[in-house]
């Protein structure tokens, strides 16, 4: 390989392969060519006479000999070392490629790079990415293997299914009216493959949501997908942090974080965030019984206040941001949906400066920088709204202020264990939807609550998370089929539905099911982090872009007339705003 040639080689006849990175002229009759692998380059003097032009794709022979006093280039691993009596094979002529395949990736606009994306993978970026890609996937298989896990691939066209997100239809040409959904995960073949009695499955699964993309989304993405039969989620946490340490390990060297825990209540109360990054402090603090009796009205009678405290000393800014930076971070906390927000600035001996000093007593004023430990220079934040409010507000202002970009280290994993086991009601239908899907295992304390008080029920459920990315869910299931049928009715969905959609998971449970539990997380999601990318388009070979199409293919593409006729299909006029 190009990039391996050092002073052990002297006096070695090699040959190297790879593409043209440079040529330049080496006195009257000689040319020096830096031949390019994924490995890295080494120069080697080649007759003028040879037309040789950037990524022509060469093999030369020749001897490895130490370089010229003076020419020796310490900034490359091959620097001491040519290759010199060189014969050149030229294996094939390459046209000027659109950009330069040495510069910076950044340096080029994603349309070009994605459209000519071959020739982007050929840069260093993208070499070294899907590289640490490859160890990932290697490690993963090597560790479930070891722990027993078996790999078993699962259907691509298979019936739609209720996980939550939008699904990709596939028309069939032979059902004409009918179709297949792609899996939004192999969710159901995997608990099926429990009742079948593959105890311990795995797969590197493609999982296809038809969703908007953003910079850790895309239509089609990797999950290791895997499931366990007779374990308690204590085991199955066990075995999926293993496998995510070895993979991250195998990427970084370093020494196994620890991974820490935490319930949702607990992230959402500490943290606003059911994703918490904890690479820093800056925790919510709970203020609602210091402001009980207040005069204040907009905290009167609130259901949660909560303050969040910037300290001056790490962030300088925070003292010094003016009245439009505070502005703005009350316009966003609106955004998000608090009516308002408070801010104070503290002075000299602990003096407020906030609109809203005037209505706090002295008490409350100074129980309040007892209760943030705020001192001289520090900005305060503080929501009074209901809880889901304020904490999400906090959340995002906590996130939005202090979060360092998600591959910068160290690497801070938190299991989020308790999930609610369903959130809110349906706008439509007014029904309870699932916090993750239907298919988790209620908490087992909170069954009494299941029909008089279903929002308080937890799951056992779970996420992993790596500096604020969520990297991956899972869940202990339900193996019961009357309890699943309860839990489907709390969502609204009947038993006659129930067995129309899902008979062909439900009609399994009866015939023997194994309690069972699983977890999938995201592949792209966490090489991007091991790479130190912060868009997980960087380390995927071809993605698609922000709006969701190839540059590259072109797809999505229009088809032809007959194509439609053949699957039964009419296309209707675009809708107006498309
Ligand atoms: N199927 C779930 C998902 O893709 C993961 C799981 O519950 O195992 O999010």
């Amino acid at each position: 390989m190009c990039g391996v040639l050092t002073a052990d080689h002297i006096g070695q006849t090699v040959s190297v392969c790879g593409w043209v990175a440079k040529r330049r002229e080496h006195g009257e009759h000689l040319a020096f060519v830096d031949l390019r692998d994924h490995s890295g380059v080494i120069q080697c003097v080649v007759d003028n006479g040879v037309d040789v032009r950037s990524e022509y794709v060469l093999r030369i022979t020749g001897v490895v000999r130490a370089r010229p006093d003076g020419t020796i280039n310490t900034g490359l691993s091959t620097g001491h070392v040519e290759v010199g009596d060189c014969v050149v094979e030229v294996m094939n002529a390459a046209e000027p490629p659109p950009f330069p395949i040495d510069a910076r990736a950044d340096d080029v606009d994603e349309l070009v790079r994605l459209k000519f994306r071959y020739l982007d993978i050929r840069r260093e970026r993208m070499q070294r990415n899907l590289r640490v890609r490859a160890q990932v996937n290697s490690a993963i298989r090597k560790e479930m293997e070891s722990n027993g896990f078996v790999e078993v691939e699962t259907p691509l066209l298979m019936p739609s299914t209720p996980e939550g997100a939008r699904e990709f239809l596939v028309p069939s040409r032979k059902n004409p009216g009918s179709f297949f959904a792609l899996p939004q995960s192999p969710q159901l073949w995997k608990q099926l493959l429990m009742v079948a009695g593959i105890d311990r499955y795995y797969q590197i699964a493609r999982c296809l949501r038809d969703e908007d993309l953003r910079a850790d989304r895309q239509y089609e993405f990797m999950q290791l997908d895997a499931e366990m039969s007779f374990v308690s989620q204590e085991d199955v946490l066990e075995n999926i942090g293993r496998v995510v340490i070895a993979a991250a390990h195998a990427v970084t060297g370093e020494d196994p974080p620890e991974i820490q825990r935490m319930t949702w209540r607990d992230a959402m109360e500490r943290f606003g965030v059911d994703k918490p990054d904890l690479r820093f402090g800056m925790e919510l603090i709970e203020l609602t019984s210091l402001f009980a009796s207040t005069g204040f009205k907009a905290f009167a009678g609130a259901h949660s206040i909560k303050g969040l405290l910037v300290d001056a000393a790490t962030y300088p800014e925070a003292a010094g941001f003016g009245r439009n930076k505070l502005d703005a971070l009350t316009d966003r906390a609106k955004k998000i949906g608090a009516k308002g927000l408070v801010w104070i600035k503290i002075g000299a001996s602990g003096a407020f400066d906030s609109p809203v000093a005037k209505f706090l007593s002295s008490e409350e004023q100074s129980s309040l920088l007892l209760a943030t430990q705020a001192v001289e220079g520090d900005l305060l934040l503080l929501v009074a709204d209901q809880w889901e409010t304020t904490v999400e507000v906090l959340g995002q202002l906590r996130n939005d202020i202090g979060r360092p970009p998600v591959f910068e280290g160290p690497y801070r994993y938190v299991w989020v264990t308790e999930f609610p086991l369903f959130i809110g009601s349906d706008p439509v239908t007014g029904k309870l939807r699932s916090g993750h899907h239907p298919f988790c295992a209620p908490h087992p304390d909170d069954l009494h609550l299941l029909d008089t008080d279903p929002l308080k029920v937890r799951a056992l459920a779970y996420d992993l998370v790596l500096n604020g990315w969520e990297l991956g869910s899972g869940s202990i299931r339900i193996h019961e089929p009357e309890l699943q049928r309860r839990v489907f009715n709390q969502l609204g969905i009947t038993d006659e539905e129930a067995d129309k959609r899902f008979g062909f998971f439900l009609e399994p449970f009866k015939y023997g099911a194994p309690p069972h539990g699983g977890f999938a997380f995201g592949i792209d999601r966490l090489v991007a982090i091991l790479a130190g990318e912060e868009n997980i388009r960087e380390v995927i070979a071809f993605p698609k872009t922000q709006s969701g199409s190839d540059p590259m293919t072109n797809a999505p593409t229009p088809v032809d007339p007959s194509h439609l006729l053949e699957l039964g299909l009419r296309l209707l006029p675009p809708p107006a705003s498309a």
